[in-house]
């Protein structure tokens, strides 16, 4: 088990869950992502209502929520990577007072490409592989038949989903740009592309 603290920063559809994914296997890390355990827990009732009231609509769920599956899973993970949190400046001084990073990769693509991969994409629901219907469809039938769209993937939530990162986790990034294990990584190449820039940044910083 790798004991690397990274985390991965970037608007949706930049390939954080791709690029984590593959770091949590290489590294041998804890891969923690709000997104995927809000997914698993859309229908529980809080005092605030469900997840899913605010993820259909491409809002942010409330920072407490998250806050505590965030401090739960860091709790029991040596090294991690983080995805899909912090989204915002408080949630960030939540972060600071629970861990330290040692690496923060910002995946940066422009919002054209964003659009169009994120209406695309298609997710293996055995897998949480991401696939995309234009540009990366899987050969096997079988998985190509049982492919998803999530419910915030259409047109309409994306934009709203963009119009969120634009006001909430921009300024958290620019932020992060101070950060000494600050990387910028080109997202818009190709995703064996993108993962060679990320190891290659990883194994500077924590070497
Ligand atoms: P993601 O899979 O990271 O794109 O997240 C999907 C949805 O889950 C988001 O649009 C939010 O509604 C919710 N979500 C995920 N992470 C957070 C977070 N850190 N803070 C608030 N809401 C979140």
């Amino acid at each position: 088990m790798g004991d690397q603290q990274i985390l991965i920063i970037g608007a949706p559809g930049a390939g954080k869950g791709t690029q984590s994914k593959r770091l949590a296997e290489e590294y041998g890390l804890e891969h923690v992502t709000t997104g995927d355990a809000l997914r698993e827990n859309k229908d529980v009732e809080t005092e605030h209502g469900t997840p899913r009231e605010y993820m259909e609509a491409g809002e942010l769920v409330p920072d407490e929520l998250v806050n505590e599956i965030v401090k739960e899973a860091l709790e029991s993970a040596d090294g991690y990577v983080l995805d899909g949190y912090p989204r915002n400046e408080s949630q960030v001084e939540y972060l600071e007072g629970i861990t330290e990073l040692d690496v923060v990769l910002h995946l940066e693509v422009g919002e054209e490409t964003l659009v169009d991969r994120l209406t695309g994409r298609r997710v293996d629901p055995e897998t949480g592989d991401n696939y995309h219907v234009e540009f990366d469809m899987p050969d096997d039938e079988e998985i190509r038949e049982r492919l998803e769209q999530r419910d915030d993937d259409t047109e309409e939530t994306v934009r709203e989903r963009l119009r969120v990162f634009e006001e909430n986790t921009k300024p958290v990034i620019e932020n992060y740009e101070d950060h000494e294990g600050y990387v910028r990584i080109d997202g818009e190449q190709s995703p064996d592309e993108v993962w060679d820039d990320i190891r290659e940044a990883v194994n500077e910083r924590t070497a």
